[in-house]
């Protein structure tokens, strides 16, 4: 058996740059290197009409892998991470106070662990990197905007 290494397929179109989404066809194209190594170019279908063919080389379509529930949950946490992120780096008590919400949030998700209290802030646990984060002790009040309008807003 003869093994080959052939470079995995770029995240973007090789001529105008744009990303290829789940679902859609792509076209590749292998041209040989010295030494059994290869280039390889991705096209999305548009520009692959406008290149010329390269003697030499082989081509294929193929199509994006479509994104399975489990990838949409990981973007979507992944989300929820920035956000989270944004609100720590803020000093004001209203960020700090969704940023607390969020991670309780996260933390029903399944994407946090609690891990106690350390100088006066919420120790979390990112189960996934096993990060630490600390939030924030806040009091919350009645008035504080609920976490789903704060999510609907900022997402
Ligand atoms: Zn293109």
């Amino acid at each position: 058996m003869i093994i080959v290494e052939i470079p995995r397929r770029a995240r973007k179109c090789a001529r105008d740059e744009s990303p290829f989404h789940a679902g859609t066809p792509y076209f590749s194209r292998l041209i040989p290197l010295k030494e059994g190594r290869y280039e390889r170019e991705d096209f999305c279908e548009a520009c692959w009409k406008e290149e010329s063919p390269s003697p030499g080389s082989i081509s294929w379509k193929g199509e994006v892998p479509k994104k399975t529930a489990k990838d949409k949950r990981e973007d979507k946490i992944e989300g929820w991470f920035e956000l989270l992120e944004q609100l720590l780096e803020s000093t004001e008590e209203q960020s700090q106070k969704q940023a607390y919400l969020l991670a309780l949030f996260l933390k029903r998700k399944r994407a946090l662990a609690e891990r106690g209290m350390l100088e006066g802030n919420h120790l979390f646990e990112v189960i996934e990197t096993e990060e630490a984060i600390l939030v924030p002790k806040v009091k919350l009040t009645r008035d504080d905007l609920p976490l789903q309008e704060l999510l609907a807003q900022k997402l």
